[in-house]
């Protein structure tokens, strides 16, 4: 996909904040709808996360220069892990990221604006060291656990000094 420039992102965010009254409602109630839903995924995976023994932080703010800060949902602070719960909807998913028919100009629009945020906060993370892993809804917890994990035992390793970190030496990171 070829990187949202800024001014499409102005003309973007036109478009979703000039929602007339009707979208706004109907855009509220879809809101809704999609957010209950993407919290069943994301609270099963911080249970097998932790199962297997790596301990994180939920919701943690992360401050990068010159922006807002970041809220990743999982994160291992000493490890510098960043990980990302992305809603097949909110995201825009290839598989199940279906739009609704009405207001289909306003809800691309929604859904690019948050696919351009997603691409900019992970460059802030990496730039300050930051390994970002993001998980689709959809992907089966196993496999994103241990793509986690992975991902954790490598940053141990590239921290320096501490060989033996794995995936249980991770318990206070
Ligand atoms: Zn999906």
């Amino acid at each position: 996909m070829t990187p949202t420039t800024s001014e499409r992102i102005l003309e973007l965010r036109e478009i979703v904040r000039n929602a007339p009254e009707a979208t706004s409602e109907a855009a509220r109630r879809v809101m809704v709808a999609n957010r209950r839903r993407d919290s069943r995924p994301e609270l099963e995976l911080r249970r097998a996360v932790h199962r297997c023994g790596l301990r994180f932080r939920v919701d943690l703010a992360i401050h990068v220069p010159d922006r807002r800060p970041i809220r990743p949902d999982i994160v291992f602070t000493r490890r510098r892990v960043a990980v990302f719960v992305d809603g097949c909807f909110w995201h825009g998913c290839v598989a199940h990221g279906t739009q609704p028919r009405s207001n289909s100009t306003y809800w691309a629009a929604k859904i690019e604006v948050n696919q351009a945020r997603d691409r900019d906060q992970a460059a802030a993370l990496e730039r300050q060291g930051w390994a970002v892993l993001r998980v689709w809804e959809h992907e089966p917890t196993p496999a994103a656990v241990s793509r986690i994990a992975e991902a954790v035992s490598q940053a141990a390793t590239w921290s320096g000094g501490r060989a033996s970190a794995g995936i249980n030496a991770a318990a206070t990171a």
